[in-house]
Order: C-alpha cells, then sequence, then structure tokens
C-alpha cells in the first residue's frame, strides 16, 4: 500500500499536477520574505521539467478563507520562481476556471504554470467536489510536495487525487515519510521521546501513541507544567491547563501500568513575567505563588543529558521553555545539544517551534532529520493516517 515518488512516474509530454507548500510571507514591498520553502521544492519541479513535463503548480498564501485577496496572490511567487528556474512561469487568473484552463492547455513541454491562491476558492478546504474535479481536469499526472498540509483533506490534497490515473509524491515528501518513518515502526531501544511546548490538548494524542512505543518519556516546557500539578506541586502563576488535570493522571497512570517511565522537570527557572531578564530555579514542586516556571533547571537538562546519552533512538518536539527569550533558553537548547551527542542513534526532531530551537542552538547538521512537517509532522509521529498519504496508496 505504499505511495510511489515522482521519479517512477511517467511525466514526458504530460500535465503534470504538483501541489507544493509555498506558504510563504512578503515584505512590504511584495517580496518573498524567506524563500526555503520554495528553494526546498526545486529539485521536484527541476526533474518535472527535465523529464518533459508541463509542470502545474498549485498553492496556497495565508488565509485568505475562501476569498480572492489580492495581498495574498502568488503573484510575488511566481516571480521568484521564475528567477530560480530561468524560466516564464505562467500565473493563472483564479485556482481554477477558464483563465486557468486556457493556461493550462497553451502549457508546452517543459514548460511551467501556476494556479492562482487554492484558498480563494472555498471549495479549497471544504475539499468540494466541483472544486477537485476542477483541478483534477487540468492533471494526467499528480504529485504531492506539500508534506506540510498532508493532514488536512483539501481538495487539491485529497479530493482531486482520485481523479487522476498517476499519481505520487514530490521528493521532499518521500524524504518525510522516510525519515519520520524511522521513530514510528520499529526502532531500536532504548527509543526516548522528549516532549515540551505549550498545548496538553494538541499533544495528548501523540503522548499517548508514544506509550506504545517509547521507553521513556520525557516531559519538558509548559506541558510538563500541568503534569507536574496533576502530581500535586504548586505552579504558583505557570501555565497550567487546568481543564487537562483528569487527562494528565490517566496519562500518568496509563503510563505506570504500560511500563514506560515519564520523566518530569526536578527544577524550573521561574521569573515574574515571560519577558524578566533574570531568572531563579527552584524546586519542580515549589514555585512561589507569585513566579511562573519559563524553563526547566539545570538538575532537569543534567537528568536529560544522561538519558539521551544511552538512547538509540529520540524524538523530540516541543520547546523545555520560551527559548524565544535568553533567560529561559538555556533548557532548549542544553536538550538540543544533548541530542546532537546521541553519535550514531536516530534523532528525530518535528515541530515548527522546535526546529527554529534547533537552528538556534546550531546542531540540525548533526540530527538525523528535523521535519519542516508542523503539525502534519506530529500527526505523522503519532501514527494517524494522513489523508494527503492515503490518497496516494496504489
Ligand atoms: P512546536 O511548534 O515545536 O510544536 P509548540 O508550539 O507546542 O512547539 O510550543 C512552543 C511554544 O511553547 C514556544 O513559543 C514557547 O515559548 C512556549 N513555551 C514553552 N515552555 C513554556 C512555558 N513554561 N511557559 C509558557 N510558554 C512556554
Ligand atoms: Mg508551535
Amino acid at each position: 500500500m505504499a505511495a510511489r515518488t515522482i521519479a517512477e512516474l511517467d511525466l514526458q509530454g504530460r500535465r503534470v499536477f504538483i501541489r507544493v507548500d509555498f506558504d510563504v510571507s512578503y515584505t512590504p514591498a511584495g517580496g518573498v520574505s524567506d524563500a526555503t520553502r520554495i528553494r526546498a521544492t526545486l529539485p521536484t519541479i527541476a526533474h518535472a521539467i527535465e523529464r518533459g513535463a508541463r509542470v502545474v503548480l498549485a498553492a496556497h498564501v495565508g488565509r485568505p478563507k475562501g476569498r480572492s485577496k489580492p495581498e495574498l496572490s502568488l503573484l510575488p511567487v511566481a516571480a521568484y520562481l521564475a528567477e530560480a528556474l530561468g524560466r516564464d512561469v505562467f500565473l493563472t487568473d483564479e485556482p481554477a476556471g477558464d483563465g486557468a484552463k486556457k493556461v493550462v492547455n497553451d502549457l508546452r513541454d517543459g514548460c511551467v504554470a501556476m494556479l492562482e491562491n487554492l484558498r480563494f476558492s472555498p471549495g479549497e478546504e471544504a475539499n468540494d467536489e466541483t472544486f477537485a474535479r476542477a483541478l483534477a481536469s487540468y492533471a494526467d499526472v499528480y504529485a504531492n510536495e506539500a508534506f506540510r498540509t498532508a493532514h488536512h483533506a483539501h481538495a487539491s490534497t485529497a479530493g482531486m487525487v482520485k481523479y487522476v490515473a498517476s499519481k505520487g509524491m514530490g521528493f521532499l515528501m518521500d524524504r518525510e515519510v522516510k525519515m519520520l518513518g524511522k521513530v514510528v515502526g520499529e526502532v531500536e531501544r532504548p527509543f526516548v521521546a522528549v516532549i515540551g511546548g505549550s498545548q496538553v490538548t494538541e499533544k495528548i494524542g501523540l503522548l499517548e501513541s508514544l506509550l506504545g512505543r517509547a521507553d521513556t518519556i520525557c516531559l519538558g516546557g509548559a506541558m510538563a507544567n500541568t503534569f507536574l500539578a496533576a502530581q500535586g506541586a504548586s505552579l504558583g502563576r505557570s501555565l497550567v491547563e487546568a481543564g487537562k488535570l483528569p487527562i494528565a493522571r490517566a496519562f500518568l497512570a496509563k503510563a505506570e501500568t504500560s511500563g514506560v517511565r515519564i520523566v518530569l522537570p526536578r527544577d524550573l527557572a521561574v521569573a515574574e513575567e515571560a519577558t524578566s531578564e533574570t531568572s531563579t530555579i527552584v524546586a519542580a514542586a515549589r514555585v512561589p505563588d507569585d513566579q511562573a516556571a519559563f524553563d526547566i533547571g539545570p538538575e532537569s537538562v543534567a537528568e536529560l543529558g544522561a538519558l539521551l546519552s544511552r538512547a538509540r533512538t529520540v524524538f523530540w518536539n516541543g520547546p523545555m521553555g520560551v527559548f524565544e527569550s535568553p533567560a529561559f533558553a538555556a533548557g532548549t537548547l542544553g536538550t538540543a545539544k544533548a541530542i546532537a551527542l546521541v553519535i550514531g542513534g536516530t534523532t528525530v526532531v518535528g515541530g515548527a517551534d522546535t526546529a527554529t530551537a534547533v537552528e538556534r542552538a546550531g546542531v540540525r547538521s548533526t540530527l538525523t532529520h528535523v521535519s519542516a512537517g508542523g503539525d502534519a509532522a506530529l500527526a505523522f509521529v503519532a501514527g494517524k493516517k494522513l489523508p494527503g498519504l492515503a490518497a496516494l496508496e496504489t
């Protein structure tokens, strides 16, 4: 039931529809402010061009909510791409319609068209049948290169695919699936998962699925506060999801019966505000009433380091603290460095903010994989079936 890659598909002279992730932001002057996502898809696009495909690119930018918004046009992206590829990129006036149909029909082999922002149409996010069929009418071959939206069943990621005979993954998508797959199936043990960040609600599914696979789960960040509170610790003014205490207790009980070790922070860096420039280290159970925890403390980092040094497989999502502020970055940067020291093992990182933290710690190149997949990566590691991937199965 595996999906093929674009390298295995016959592209010559065919209209190859590639769903790409070009969700970038624009500078006030109307340029692309960070082109990393665009550049990452160049190998797939170049491959299609070289094989003589008539390339039809489809993407979204921002949240136009089903309405045409000139400031969210893909025009700056098309201009950037034309420059990067050294050839014309013909942008359509609408994501689907007579104009788009004409541009696609007029394409010659090796040429590139780009549909206007898919989310200008309400049919995209609603996975509307008519819109899906319109998109499919521009495609002889379908390739998905937008892993970051693969957890959504939208017209361009799921609905249209059943109407296209030949389908597969772009190179980026393939790499994400292979690399994230390293922490989903059979893993080399010990498998240590480190989960932080700010939302218990969003990540409880991930935590529960890890109970079935990980040997040790280390919790940090605001996430850990809720679990500490569930054990009766005083957290002062720390961010605690009070409504989630029962879920946290149930999770801790389940971990105990499944024999999975849960490691909570021993000490915390506290201050009055997240904007404070200094912090105090306190025992995890004793945050003063007028203070809040914004990072894990040095003893906790040392314990994490010791656990990680014995790990053969590591998955990390969620910063250990408010790492955006230098006063509360030590726990997160220390964790990143400890993971980078897992030599010869498999180290996989997911989550948008966590990827930024890894970059800041300067350890990206020493890790097995840092996913660019955001929430889609977390859903994948939680063992969920992503609609965008399921649609590609043959
Ligand atoms: P990711 O994007 O990697 O999945 P999250 O979005 O879940 O990560 O969490 C990142 C955010 O969590 C960061 O903005 C960070 O400031 C915040 N955070 C981490 N620890 C704390 C804490 N103790 N208190 C408040 N916010 C926190
Ligand atoms: Mg985030």
